[in-house]
Formats: structure tokens, sequence, C-alpha cells
């Protein structure tokens, strides 16, 4: 029996768990997910600081036209000394320590520049072009939680915490098996009757794309024997993705060999379009995702099931990508019932976002597929939709500023 889109998300989602933490050097961290909720454990900034170059003052002392006597110099990096005395002024630059007793910072622009004495030709107002310390972040502030993804401002935080190393979730080795007579690997001839297996390719791109590690098991063939030496290898990864082989052919012997390894079966067949022979299933903590062999099928259903769950086994907190709303330009009739993963273009027309079908979306088409930047998700129920109607999309790559572009 066939299960909702929604339905198979949630039964994976749920199966699926974090892989142990390991600790690391933060910049191999770089797209990882953190493993614990970070806290700060120093203020941000350290210690009050000027925020330009100029001259730190008492802001009481500071009226246009006033004259102060400069009496010290603090670069940055250098020491808040000596204390700042009623009427004078020290020369500061952008990241210095600010003196005991100063309260403002004039900024050189508003000054004459002196270097023994200088004239101020603005107010100062107390805690003019300052950054207090804690001001960005407090000491026991909670700054991350556990499953942020750590990108370039992630990294900077833990730097300056100084963390050298962080604690993340593990990479999951994820086993790609290609299944079907018909295959030929790359690079060895191909006759009349064969076809390249290219899914293992594009599934061990998709696998490294989000940073896990594809270890690529090659062929099965259509057969038992086969089919239980290549399987069982699979098994002892920490994720299992095959392709082929799980429509309704009399040769469509995966679910039967991996049913015989002791995989627990969860479904079997989605109500969506592409990739509606979809399977999956359990063995311990290893999931088993068995995709369509139809090269669309098979990368459309790894983004909507096993990316998420594979994403999740990362530690990551955020594993869907954001649907989007968006115009669809023309009316598409789909199959009532089924969920349709529609590839589209998305672009940007008048600051809304509009889409159009990329093309033929027969699941033999891959041309298609390369010209989407988006899938539109159109819910099972109803069978038509008309342009101007409001659809979902997830991103695939970058949207195209259409206005722009015709600039
Ligand atoms: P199947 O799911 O076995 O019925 O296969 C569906 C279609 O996908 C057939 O046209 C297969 O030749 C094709 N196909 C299956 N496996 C691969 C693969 N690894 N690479 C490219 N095409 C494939
Ligand atoms: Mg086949």
């Amino acid at each position: 029996m066939s299960i909702s889109f929604e339905e198979a998300r949630r039964r994976i989602l749920d199966a699926v768990r974090p892989l142990p933490p390991e600790t690391i050097p933060l910049l191999d961290a770089v797209g990882r997910a953190i493993a614990e909720p970070l806290i700060a454990t120093r203020d941000m900034p350290r210690f009050d600081n000027s925020a330009m170059d100029g001259y730190a003052v008492r802001a009481e002392d500071c009226r246009p036209g006033t004259v102060l006597k400069v009496t010290g110099y603090i670069p940055a990096g250098g020491r808040a000394e000596p204390p700042l005395e009623p009427g004078c002024a020290v020369r500061i630059m952008t990241g210095a320590p600010l003196p005991p007793g100063a309260d403002a910072v004039v900024p050189f622009e508003e000054t004459d520049e002196g270097s023994v004495r200088v004239l101020l030709r603005g107010q100062a107002r107390t805690r003019d072009h300052i950054r207090f310390r804690g001001e960005d972040i407090a000491v026991g502030q909670l700054v991350m939680d556990a499953g942020t993804a750590l990108r370039p401002p992630e990294i900077s935080l833990l730097a300056s915490f100084g963390q050298a190393r962080v604690s993340v979730h593990g990479r999951p080795r994820v086993a790609i098996l290609s299944t079907g007579d018909e295959l030929v690997e790359l690079g060895q001839p191909l006759s009349d009757e064969t076809i390249v297996n290219s899914n293992s390719w594009s599934l061990a791109a998709a696998v490294k794309e989000i940073g896990a590690e594809p270890v690529m098991l090659g062929i099965a063939r259509d057969n038992l024997a086969s089919l239980r030496e290549k399987l069982s290898a699979g098994l002892a990864c920490d994720a299992l993705i095959t392709s082929a082989g799980v429509s309704a052919g009399d040769r469509d012997l995966v679910r039967e060999v991996l049913a015989e390894l002791g995989v627990e079966q969860l479904f079997w067949k989605i109500d969506i379009k592409p990739g509606r022979p979809t399977a999956f299933g359990m063995k311990g903590a290893v999931p088993v995702f068995s995709l369509p062999g139809n090269p669309v099928s098979s990368m459309i259903t790894f983004e909507e099931f096993a990316r998420p769950a594979l994403l999740k086994m990362m530690g990551h907190r955020q594993v869907l990508k954001p649907l989007i709303k968006a115009t669809l330009k023309q009316p598409v009739r789909k199959r009532p019932g089924r969920t349709h993963f529609l590839r589209v273009t998305v672009y940007a027309e008048n600051g809304e976002l509009v889409v159009a079908s990329s093309g033929d979306q027969n699941t033999g088409i891959l041309l298609t597929m390369l010209r989407a930047n988006a899938i539109a998700i159109l819910p099972a129920e109803p069978g038509h939709l008309d342009a101007g109607d409001e659809v979902r999309i997830h991103l695939l790559d970058q949207v195209t500023d259409l206005d722009k572009d015709q600039r």
C-alpha cells in the first residue's frame, strides 16, 4: 500500500538518529553541525574600546570650541594608561582600550587633529563611539543551539572564544549501489543494449554536496547472489542508498534481498511523481533508501527523502529546505492523489518570484533537471493548477533576477 509524501518523510525522519559527536580542528568543521549548545565563555567585546580613530575624552569637558591637552596615545593592542585627567584628551585608535575616566570618543574628523593640544568642533555626549564590554555577547549567554551549521560567522565566534577544536556530529559513510543487468561502469566499453551507470555518480555527488562521505559499491546484477553480496557490504556503512530494482518488474529483487538480510521495511511506494516505487527500511541504526532507477527519479527522491535524513544523521537542526511562495506562470495538469515534484525555473519578475516549468516533465528527460533551479511541490490534490496560482518551491540553485539581467 502506498503512503503520502508527508507520511513517508515523517517515517524516515523519525527512524534516523544523529551519529555520535567527534572533536575536530575548527576549520575542518565548516558546514558541519555543532554537537553541543555554545555558551559564551567571554564577554564580547572583552573590554570597553574605541569604535573610531580620535580622542578619548570626558564628555562633560567637551563643548564646541573647547581645547584639551593631549596627554597620551593608545594604539590598538596598547594599554589603557594613564587614567584620563579632567581637561585632557588621549589620542586613541579603533579597537584600543578606553583609559579609565574617559566616557566618550571624539573622532578625528570633529577636531583639528592636534597632537599637543586639540580643538573640538562639536559637542561630545557620554557613550559616543565606544564599544562597551559585553554589548555584543555577554558571558553565559546562549549563542548557538546544538545542531547549528557552522558557517563563517559561527567559525568566527568559536575562534573568538579560543576554540581551536570543536565537537560536531560525525559524517555518515553512505554506501551507494546501482543495480541492473543493463548497466556498465563508467569507462568500460558499451554495447547497443547497455547504459552507463550514471546514478552512482549523481547520488555520490549529492552525498558529497552535503558533506557526507560516499562509498562507491559499484553495480549489483539482477540476481540474488550478486545482490546479497553487494547489499551486505552496503549495510556495513552508516547508510545505504540503492537505485533501481524496486519496481514491480520480475527482476526487481532489491526489497526481497534486503528483507532476507534483516532490513525492516518501513514503506514501499509513495503517492508522488516521480519516484513512486521508492522503498525505505532500517537495519539497526542503518537507514536503507531504495530509490527508483530512472536518473531523474533517483535524484529527486534523494533530494526529498535521503538528503534530510542524512542531514539529521549529521546532527543538523535544519534539515528541510525552506518552502518559498511563488506564482505559477502557466497552467499545470497533474495526477490527482499524488504529490508532484515539478522541475521548474524560478526567477524574479517585477519583484515577485515566478515559476515556469523547466521543460518536458517526463522522467526520461534529464535536460529538464539540468535547467531547473528549483522543485515546485504540488500537493496531492487538486489535479489542476492555473496560471497565477500560488505554489511552494524549494531551491536547488540560485534565483535569476530577470529584471536585472534584462537591463
Ligand atoms: P528500473 O527501476 O530498474 O526499472 O530502472 C528504470 C530506468 O532507469 C531504466 O531505464 C534503467 O535503465 C535506468 N537506470 C537504472 N539504473 C540506472 C543507473 N545506475 N544509471 C542510469 N540509469 C539507470
Ligand atoms: Mg532494472
